[in-house]
């Protein structure tokens, strides 16, 4: 996808304003992106003219190419569409508030109860969980155990019990037992279908739930729609949870559920661990669906400061592992300007964020670290190895600090070294190609 959009919008390169000519061929590539990522074909189709319109005429910023610009209009389209950042569960009203799961069977609302009663707890609520799948004996047992290991009670549904019932008795035990939030796990079926849909109204109808949300799963994929449709318009929905976002899904579920239901997406599950449960963050989504991770962030900072041609010749030397402490220290100059290091090699796409751990730039010890490498001779510079205890301690009164502060940094320019080393020998494209434009 991102290869797609990356070869679309080069093409898109020269100043002025934004023309349908250039919009237009941005805009077909984009189309295909996004129903490669599986946004449902009527969306994406609202989507290019919606951004078709925002875009003409526009007139490209000074510090942006139109490719760039355009980069620009579809990432903010994407967010906009997606609506506010995590608003959370409203559960305001009569206590106790229930919080009702819907949607297909697997698409995750059994493991999602289990995620929204450790997040309610850590938020101080007292939740209770409830299974209202009676039709497999697994699925309550299910939740039983989920309850067991948070620790977090249960109702003890049985399987001749009506949902209803269920429901209706588990509002009884929690008002006097004092749990505040009913997590109702309802039923789902491999297929939409009346009966289920009923058995649903039946349920909002008897406990007028706080939140109906829908547990969808990214990997739906066009189906998604008419999923998201069914039960909006015959239950009636407050909120989404999309599952299974760790996986191979681009989240364009997300764009086409939130498009044609207009509710908020609330959460989004990142795993099957009880924990693995994230607030939605549109901006994220966005990207995500651009498939440029944040490289979309790392435009916005080079823009302000980075020079091309200086990290072409960086690169150079990265690449031919000439890297010395006086690249380090001029890099450390520009990148100043741009935030961390840290942060800045963290954005380029297919970086291991674990490696980033270990490495350790402080930014606020540029200045030390500009001291240090100034009292270095240059051949000290060019080649840290021959730098020894007692050079290290010249080095060290000459710049005023201690000889730990040369060591730290002798570290960190050696760690970074070898990170370079490893991107190096996985191939690593020039900073250049890395950018989008
Ligand atoms: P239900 O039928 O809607 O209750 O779905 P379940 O909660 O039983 O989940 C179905 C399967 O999806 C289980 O194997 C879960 O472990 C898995 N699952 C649920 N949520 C996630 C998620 O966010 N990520 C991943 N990878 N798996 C999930
Ligand atoms: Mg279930």
């Amino acid at each position: 996808l991102s290869d797609k959009l990356n070869s679309a919008f080069k093409k898109l390169k020269g100043r002025g304003t934004l023309t349908e000519k250039n919009i237009e061929e941005g805009l077909k590539q984009v189309r295909m992106a996004l129903l490669e990522a599986d946004v449902n074909y009527r969306v994406a189709k609202k989507v290019i003219s919606d951004i078709k319109e925002r875009a003409l005429g526009q007139e490209v910023m000074d510090s942006l190419t139109p490719g760039q610009q355009v980069i620009k209009i579809v990432f903010d389209e994407f967010t906009r569409m997606m609506g506010d950042s995590h608003k959370g569960l409203n559960l305001e009203g009569r206590k106790p508030a229930a919080v009702m799961l819907v949607g297909l069977q697997g698409s995750g609302k059994t493991t999602t109860a289990g995620k929204l009663g450790l997040y309610l707890r850590k938020k101080g609520k007292k939740p209770f969980l409830v299974p209202v799948d009676v039709y497999r004996p697994a699925a309550i047992d299910q939740l039983k155990k989920i309850g067991k290991q948070l620790d977090l009670p249960v109702f003890p549904s049985t399987t001749d019990m009506e949902p209803l019932a269920i429901c209706e008795q588990a509002v009884a035990m929690g008002r006097e037992k004092g749990y505040d939030t009913l997590i109702l796990d309802t039923a789902g079926r491999l297929h939409v279908d009346e009966a289920l849909m009923a058995e649903l109204q039946g349920i909002r109808k008897g406990v007028h739930p706080s939140e109906i949300l829908l547990v969808a799963d990214a990997m739906t994929g066009q189906d998604a729609v008419n999923i998201a449709g069914s039960f909006d318009e015959t239950v009636g929905l407050d909120g989404i949870v999309l599952t299974k976002m760790d996986g191979d899904a681009r989240g364009g579920a997300a764009l086409s559920i939130k498009a044609v239901t207009g509710k908020p997406l609330k959460f989004i599950g990142m795993g099957e661990k009880s924990t693995d449960l994230e607030p939605f963050h549109p901006e994220r989504m966005a990207s995500r669906i651009l498939g440029m991770g944040d490289t979309l962030s790392f435009i916005e900072k080079a823009q302000e400061a980075v020079d091309i041609k200086g990290a072409e010749a960086l690169e150079k030397k990265l690449r031919k592992n000439q890297f010395t402490l006086e690249d380090f220290r001029d890099q450390m100059a520009s990148v100043k300007k741009m935030g961390s290091i840290k942060d800045l090699i963290g954005m380029l796409p297919g970086v291991n964020t674990k490696q980033l751990k270990d490495m350790n730039i402080d930014e606020r010890e540029f200045v030390r670290i500009e001291a240090i490498i100034n009292s270095m001779t240059p051949d000290e510079r060019r080649n840290h190895g021959i730098i020894k205890s007692s050079r290290k301690k010249r080095i060290a009164k000459g710049s005023g600090v201690t000889v730990q502060d040369v060591n730290k940094l002798l570290k960190s320019y050696t760690q970074t070294m070898k990170m370079v080393k490893k991107f190096n020998k996985g191939g690593m494209r020039s900073l250049k190609n890395m950018l989008p434009f």
